[in-house]
């Protein structure tokens, strides 16, 4: 991309599922001058093919970005599938990135689906290095924290070290107005068998010091932003030097801090996007909450009834834990989120009838509970197990709670979502044979001497 810097843009495909991520990358690299480079988003709905074709007529190179989680991967197979068939048809060289949870979980598989390279992990020192490196036409691969394929084989970079502080990173991009909610801690001690984040991010939970949460909470303001809301694996765990150890005198002075700049009633800590731990959960913990924030709620990872279940999920809490929270959350006056999902590996009909008692215990005390069905996640120890389902009877019963209120998203969420993983999977075994004839084509232009994508991109 050397010598072209009005004429380089980087693309972002933005999707519901993945603007804060995308809040989070364009913040890495808006506004450097080391970065000669446009940042556009273009979004997932049908004019996305038409605006990327203008894109590709406007700029003179250009890299396009996806970041994406792993119930999104099918589509993601089959749309960037579409998108480079067109960017082949026009003259501009195109470089593929992809990055976020998915990828950095399967990066052979994700480079398989056409992309170029995968940013494996944390995002915030890799990407603006990787395209440094494609501004100026360098060769990449000794920037740590990436994968890409050399004569088919998976090469990694070696691993980037973990962001240390936070505080020296953006949490969003206010350039180009992308906000999202601050993540305040990132690593998580738990490593529970079915989720990401200790496997991406690390045990060890990294904090963003509250002044400079504050400051960035004052640039969301002053853009229009109303609400603040935080990114944590568990909200209580805020400060805490070990991450399972509660830290009140640092959520505190978090508070404090943020709620001067929004107002206290503008700020929330501990419900969606984030959760907490049921085991953290204390009288003091919910009433710092309710003096210092304008939570109506609290969201609380439960998971399972099932005894067995959480200790094979290694959650690292009981099921009493579950309810005592509950009982301390009511007692303050607000509304206990719960989240419960059906489907775990291994989960009999026992461990089903046990879940569905603690929902209706739960449900009786005044509770909401969310329900999700198990994906298994790129990544994590359960990456090859099958995708959860869900019996008559819970069906039944979730049907029953969310006519009373009670429950939300289970039934027609879990539907739509293995509906939806098996048209991802249909989608990822089409676009597998689509890459294939297309490699096949490749082979046949390069035999006649036709230029290849690689050989246009210049990178
Ligand atoms: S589910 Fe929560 S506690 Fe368990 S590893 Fe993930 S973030 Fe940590």
């Amino acid at each position: 991309m050397s010598g072209m810097s009005t004429k380089n843009a980087l693309i972002f495909v933005t999707q519901p599922t993945n603007k804060n991520s995308i809040a989070v990358l364009a913040g890495v690299v808006e506004g450097r001058e080391d970065l000669a480079l446009s940042l556009l988003f273009l979004r997932d709905d049908p004019s996305l093919h038409i605006r990327l074709q203008e894109c590709l007529h406007e700029y003179e190179r250009v890299v396009i970005a996806f970041s994406f989680c792993t119930p999104a991967a099918g589509h993601v197979a089959h749309l960037a599938g579409q998108l480079r068939a067109l960017a082949a048809e026009s003259h501009c060289p195109v470089f593929w990135v992809a990055g976020g949870p998915h990828p950095s979980g399967a990066p052979e598989a994700t480079l398989r689906m056409g992309f170029d390279v995968v940013v494996v992990g944390e995002a915030e020192e890799t990407f603006p290095a990787l395209l440094r490196h494609l501004i100026d036409g360098r060769d990449y691969s000794q920037v740590k924290g990436l994968a890409f394929l050399r004569d088919g084989e998976l090469i990694r970079t070696g691993r980037a070290p973990p962001v240390i502080p936070l505080d020296n990173h953006p949490p969003f991009a206010p350039l180009h107005r992308r906000f999202g909610p601050i993540e305040i801690t990132r690593g998580c001690p738990f490593a529970c068998r079915f989720c990401q984040t200790s496997f991406l991010f690390g045990g060890q939970p990294r904090h963003r010091s509250p002044e400079v949460v504050a400051e960035w909470a004052r640039v969301a303001q002053s853009h229009g932003i109303p609400f603040m809301r935080f990114v944590a694996p568990n909200a209580l765990s805020y400060g805490s030097p070990d991450g399972r150890e509660i830290n009140l005198a640092a959520v505190e002075t978090l508070l404090v801090e943020v709620g001067a700049v929004m107002g206290r009633e503008r700020v929330y800590l501990g419900s969606f996007p984030s959760e907490v731990r049921p085991e953290t959960v204390t009288h003091e913990a919910i009433r710092l909450i309710k003096r210092l924030a304008g939570n109506r709620n609290i969201s609380i990872g439960a998971q399972s009834g099932s005894q067995r279940i959480l200790d094979a999920m290694h959650r690292g809490h009981t099921v009493d834990d579950v309810h005592r929270a509950c009982h301390i959350v009511l007692h303050h006056g607000l509304l206990p989120n719960v989240d419960i999902i059906f489907g775990m590996p291994g989960e009999t009909e026992t461990d089903r009838q046990l879940t569905i008692r603690m929902i209706e215990s739960l449900a009786k005390m005044g509770a909401v509970v969310r329900t999700h069905v198990f994906v298994p996640l790129a990544g994590t120890p359960l990456a090859g197990a099958a995708l959860g389902t869900i019996d008559a009877q819970t069906d039944s019963l979730l049907g029953r709670l969310a006519r009373l209120g009670q429950q939300h998203g289970a039934r027609s969420k879990m539907r739509r979502s293995r509906a939806k993983m098996r048209r991802s999977r249909a989608k990822m075994r089409r676009s597998r044979a689509e890459m294939r004839r297309s490699r096949a084509t490749l082979r046949v232009q390069l035999c006649c001497g036709g230029a290849s994508d690689s050989e246009r991109r210049g990178a």
